[in-house]
């Protein structure tokens, strides 16, 4: 069987949008194709994983179609498919950190949707989701996950609210300071979840009263110090892992 192709972090994974099973060739995009053949110096026989957030990872052959095209053709399972626990990161943009860095960072950290938030006091004004979800398949690529989080057009925090599934619980990072803290209320509580966090200037008192008037909404707090808003995104997705991550 052709050898392994390799980058830094190990094996080489891609993810595809179609089925995967046994003997099934994907055509791979042309953008993987030309990293794959330009960068890695791929060639017919070297062998990839796949995924597509459906059928689990699969060992597959790539195989040469055309001066640039690429096929993989699936050869055996090397992970099955499994339900990871699920959470949504909402997140108040911020000047300092780009987003793009976010989202590596919430991928990483498991969150199966992301939802770039504006809140009054947001001062970013334009977000790249394009971008921002092909950062998304990159790190989930690079992460082992065998899923890729979606990650939604922005809109405000009203139209947010407005739209929630009620039945998700909405951790909002409160660093009002009188909250409880998020791995109590992690543990106290099952099901769909999500973590809020504002921008470089907080909370207005109005959105802090509007979302503490919500019944699925639970404030919480990330301890006695004031974050940024990315660790405080990065850090209640690190506690809410801890306490309800599926480690199996
Ligand atoms: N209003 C803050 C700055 C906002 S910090 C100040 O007084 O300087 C940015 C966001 O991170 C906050 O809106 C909140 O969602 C979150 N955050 C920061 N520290 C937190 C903490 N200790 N507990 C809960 N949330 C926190």
């Amino acid at each position: 069987m052709g050898e392994e192709l390799t980058e830094a972090g190990g094996k080489t994974r891609l993810y595809v949008p179609g089925d995967l099973g046994q003997d099934v060739a994907v055509s791979l995009a042309q953008g993987q194709a030309h990293y794959l053949l330009n960068v890695l110096r791929a060639k017919s026989g070297n062998l990839v994983l796949l995924f597509n957030g459906r059928d689990g990872e699969w060992l597959a052959q790539i195989v040469q179609t055309d001066k640039r095209g690429l096929s993989a053709k699936c050869l055996r399972p090397s992970k099955a498919q499994r339900a990871v626990p699920d959470i949504w990161l909402a997140f108040a943009p911020i000047k300092k950190t780009p987003s793009d860095y976010l989202v590596q960072k919430a991928t990483e950290l498991g969150a199966s949707c992301i939802l770039p938030v504006f809140t009054r006091r947001t001062i970013v004004g334009r977000i790249n989701t394009e971008r921002m979800a092909a950062n998304a398949v990159e790190a989930a690529e690079q992460s082992g996950r065998l899923s890729v989080p979606e990650v939604r057009q922005a809109v405000t925090l009203d139209s947010l609210l407005r739209a929630w599934p009620s039945e998700r619980r909405l951790f909002f990072c409160d660093e009002g300071g009188d909250a409880q803290p998020l791995a109590k209320s992690a543990r106290d509580q099952s099901g769909p979840a999500a973590i809020l966090t504002g921008p470089e200037g907080g909370f207005d008192p109005t959105e802090r009263k509007a979302l503490r008037e919500l019944d699925f909404v639970a404030p919480v707090s990330l301890g006695p110090r004031i974050l940024r808003a990315d660790t405080a995104a990065l850090a209640g997705l690190a506690i809410w892992q801890s306490v309800r991550g599926d480690w199996g």
